[in-house]
């Protein structure tokens, strides 16, 4: 029997946390990490007789992720209530969006092995977060915890356009990126505020028609995401190569055994009877609402990185590296200001040495030790010789540990370049001199050894005289 050839197909469902102060129908506090329940309002738990009133900021903030990806914006949009029972839901329904969504179609593009590829987003709509079940320091029952209950969220839906883990995994960093360019999440994948769903299922190649999906629910970082997924396209492949079929439903993905597990099944679960929420009026967004958030739109992380490659001269790589984070960009950018070095080696120490110094020590960039200026001064130093590049680095640790001045640096370790010609003639000499067998081969054709002379040149220094001059008068003296 012929084996056949599996396509995989996978949408992704992503919760955004929008960065609004207070609840998306009340004025309750979103803050993180405040002790249970203290932020638990009469709305968010909707005790009887409170009614929700629509957060303008969280529909501005939705309104500015629609407008970034130029997407219909639906000026008039509806809340309806998601009917389903769950101990972190004491309402009994979540209200979020069904029929008209705040924000319809649009696109996001993203970088294949193959070239550049759309993916479908097929709306973005309001809702709720529910509560949490918190099983920690209880003894066989469950807490539950209310202070999320009401937070805004985005959820952005993709088509199922993606056609690998690693494909959805740069969809997912390219949204990721996106949101906090535009301030309206902070990203925080370990606090929950951007999470996804991963629906997937497989096809054997040619075949139009999609096979069944299983949607894995809340998977929290990307690394998982590229994970569960993998996991799941071999399961599905085994079941049905088995003569066996996939079932819809909901699974889980558990990190530690690194495997999907049944959650629900989609038949028991998934009548949410939505209807209208009789307490909210339609949302109706005014232009000129609409006019200012398109004005507020700051420059977004692809207009950025086509920026870069024109003004600073960078790789599509190295700009697409540089931009991801908004501060490491902004931190480049800084650097570029302040000295006189070429972008290029600005970019090489921002993404080599900064990056590896940051992950060291576990940081992230918004908590750089070390200001810009500093690693400029660094740089102005290596342009104009100075130190060479490799000294810098030497340089670079006392600097990332404290010391404040580059120039003192240099000073008190002596790590000066040497660049006077006549100095470094005489060392030259002496090796040649010393090494004369490796003279004689050199002369008699062997090539490799001019390597060998550069080496003792440079031991001899300790690595201070400067590359291109020991290069250039050991060619004048040999050849
Ligand atoms: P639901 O209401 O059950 O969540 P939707 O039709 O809204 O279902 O789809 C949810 C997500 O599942 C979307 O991101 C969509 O692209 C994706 N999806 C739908 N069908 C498939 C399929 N056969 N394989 C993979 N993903 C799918
Ligand atoms: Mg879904």
């Amino acid at each position: 029997m012929a084996t056949t050839t599996w396509e995989v197909v996978i949408g992704l469902e992503v919760h955004v946390q929008l960065q609004t102060k207070s609840k998306i129908f009340a004025g309750a506090s979103t803050a993180y990490g405040a002790e249970p329940n203290t932020q638990a309002c009469d709305v968010s738990i909707a005790l009887p007789g409170v009614l929700p009133v629509m957060n303008k900021e969280a529909a501005r903030l939705a309104v500015k992720f629609g407008l970034s990806i130029g997407a219909l914006v639906n000026q008039r949009s509806i809340f309806a209530r998601k009917n389903y029972f769950y101990p972190d839901l004491p309402k009994g329904y979540q209200i979020s969006q069904f029929e008209l969504p705040i924000v319809g179609k649009g696109e996001l593009e993203i970088e294949t092995d193959k070239g550049t590829k759309v993916i479908g987003i097929t709306r973005a709509h309001l809702e709720e977060d529910a509560g949490k079940s918190v099983h920690e320091g209880f003894n066989h029952s469950t807490g539950i915890d209310l202070n999320r209950a009401g937070t805004p969220l985005l959820e952005i839906v993709s088509e199922p356009d993606m056609r690998s883990a690693s494909e959805a995994v740069t969809y997912l960093r390219k949204l990721h990126t996106l949101v906090r360019y535009l301030d309206i999440s902070d990203g925080n994948m370990q606090e929950g505020s951007f999470r996804c769903d991963a629906n997937v299922s497989v096809r054997p190649k040619g075949q139009e028609e999609f096979g069944t999906r299983a949607e894995i629910k809340n998977i929290n970082s990307f690394r998982f995401v590229e994970k569960a997924i993998n996991y799941e396209v071999d399961r599905q492949i085994d079941l049905i190569e088995d003569g066996s079929e996939v079932v819809q439903e909901t699974r889980l993905y558990d990190s530690e055994k690194d495997e999907t597990r049944s959650m629900r099944s989609k038949e028991e679960a998934h009548d949410y009877r939505y209807f209208p929420d009789p307490d909210l009026p339609a949302m109706v967004l005014e232009d000129s609402f609409i006019e200012s958030v398109r004005r507020s739109l700051p420059e977004l992380p692809e207009k950025r990185k086509d920026r870069f490659i024109q003004e600073f001269s960078l790789s599509p790589t190295d700009a697409d590296k540089l931009i991801t984070e908004k501060e490491t960009a902004n931190y480049f950018e800084a650097v570029c200001e302040k000295t006189m070095a070429e972008p290029k080696i600005a970019a090489n120490w921002v993404l080599g040495e900064l990056t590896a110094a940051l992950n060291q020590e576990n940081l992230s960039i918004i908590d750089c030790p070390m200001e810009s200026s500093k690693l400029a001064s660094l740089l102005d130093r290596i342009a104009d010789n100075t130190i060479s590049g490799k000294i810098a680095k030497e340089a670079f640790s006392l600097l990332w540990s404290g010391t404040d001045s580059v120039d003192k640096i240099i000073e008190d370790k002596g790590l000066k370049q040497i660049t006077d010609t006549g100095e470094i003639e005489k060392i030259v000499d002496t090796i040649l001199q010393t090494n004369s067998a490796q003279v004689d081969q050199y002369k008699g054709g062997n090539p490799k050894v001019f390597g060998f002379f550069v080496g003792q040149v440079m031991k001899q220094t300790g690595g201070k005289a400067n590359p291109k001059q020991v290069n250039e008068i050991l060619r004048n003296k040999l050849d």
